[in-house]
This record gives structure tokens, C-alpha cells and sequence, in this order.
């Protein structure tokens, strides 16, 4: 699915030229010409990369930063400042936004910044997935329910929320500290020998081979790594 922008800026000659650009590079293109209006769009629908001008009527870009902010958005920010206010940054930077472009600015050097930011953002959420598929198994998270070649298979919920965190973190190494603390949030009488011992029970289920698991995979001193 392609990114959505939300262009808050004021001069219509730049809403044409950067809108055509971003569309041109596959970006679903929003804009709102002024500060109350692009808060409204931003708080209303979603939108994955908000460029935001500083000087614009109603309410700057600053405080239309800030209030997003304030609001718990997370969306990343790219703010447009004029050159000559090197104060602009400072103060954008410290009120949450993600990066910072001044005017006039090359357009290329704005798409760069803008695949940046995606990118970075992206990497930050991993959406956690609610059905996935590896090897012969089929997971659907919503339904707690696991198909191995199409046929049911039970498992506990310990084990359903654990195999959830290890897909959801794929290709990453996650120690055993780690899924205890988010898989078992710390109860009382765990140990990380409880990791362990969930992992083997896992690996009896969903590896054709438990003893050379291809999905869930043992690093070395460092503890779990999940494997399509
Ligand atoms: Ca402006």
C-alpha cells in the first residue's frame, strides 16, 4: 500500500508542484492551506508522513506540531523552515518533528528526506501482524486458532501470545529478558528457563524437525530468532 502524505502548506503554486511530485512517486497526496485545517485532517484521518510549512495563517506549523504532539500522534514530521531562520529548526526539532527541510529547497533532496522518513518510521512499527503464514502453518492471532497442513492444532495461550511476539519481532534476535518481559510481563515464579521451555513446546508443534527447527531458531548466547 502506498504511503499517504498530508501537505500542509499555504502557497498554491507550491501545493501544485510538490503535490505532482509526490503523486509522481506512487505517494497518496492530501494538502490543507493553512494551520487549523491540516490539525483537522491530520486528527481525523490517517496519514503516514505529514509535510508541514512553518509560516502558515491561522496557526503556524509550530504549534500545529505541537498540538499534534500534545494529542499523542506519533506521525512523522517534516518540517519546511525558511533559510534564514536557523532558529526555526532548533525549535521545530524540540516541539516533535522528525527532520527539518529550508526553503527553497531542491525537490529531489525533498523526496530523499520524505523516503527517510518513511523508511525510518516503518522500521520503527512493524504492524503486528494478526494472520500470518510459514512453512505448512497457517496462524490467525484474532481467532487463536493454528492450522499445520490444514489441520487444527491446539495451542496454550502462553504459547499463541509467544509465537504472536516472535513473528511480530521476525528476523530480529530477542533475548530471553525480552520475551519474558513482554510475553510474561514479569509474573511472579517465571524464569527465563520458562522461555526455554515454551520455545521446545512450540518447536514440538510447528517444525517438522524439532530437533533443527528452520522457524524458530536459537542464536547463540543471545537468545531467539524467528524465521518465515
Ligand atoms: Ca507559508
Amino acid at each position: 500500500m502506498s504511503s499517504r502524505i498530508l501537505l500542509v502548506e499555504d502557497e498554491p503554486g507550491l501545493v501544485l508542484t510538490l503535490s505532482d511530485l509526490l503523486a509522481a512517486e506512487g505517494y497518496q497526496v492530501d494538502s490543507a492551506p493553512d494551520g487549523p485545517q491540516g490539525l483537522a485532517k491530520a486528527g481525523s484521518q490517517h496519514f503516514d508522513l505529514i509535510i508541514l510549512d512553518v509560516m502558515l495563517p491561522g496557526k503556524n506549523g509550530f504549534e500545529v506540531c505541537r498540538e499534534l504532539r500534545q494529542k499523542g500522534s506519533d506521525v512523522a514530521i517534516l518540517m519546511l523552515t525558511a533559510k534564514t531562520q536557523v532558529v526555526d529548526r532548533v525549535v521545530g526539532l524540540r516541539l516533535g518533528a522528525d527532520d527539518y527541510l529550508a526553503k527553497p529547497f531542491d525537490p529531489a533532496e525533498l523526496l530523499a528526506r520524505v523516503e527517510a522518513l518513511l523508511r525510518r518510521v516503518r522500521k520503527d512499527k512493524l504492524t503486528p501482524v494478526v494472520r500470518f503464514r510459514f512453512g505448512d502453518i497457517e496462524v490467525d492471532f484474532e481467532k487463536a486458532e493454528l492450522l499445520k497442513g490444514g489441520t487444527p492444532l491446539s495451542l496454550a495461550g502462553k504459547e499463541l501470545q509467544l509465537l504472536h511476539y516472535l513473528i511480530d519481532h521476525r528476523g530480529k534476535v530477542l533475548s530471553r529478558e525480552e520475551l519474558l518481559q513482554n510475553v510474561w510481563e514479569y509474573q511472579a515464579g517465571i524464569s527465563t528457563r520458562t522461555v526455554d521451555v515454551h520455545i521446545a513446546w512450540l518447536r514440538q508443534k510447528i517444525e517438522k524437525n524439532p530437533q533443527a527447527p528452520r522457524h524458530i531458531l536459537t542464536v547463540r548466547g543471545s537468545g531467539y530468532r524467528f524465521s518465515p
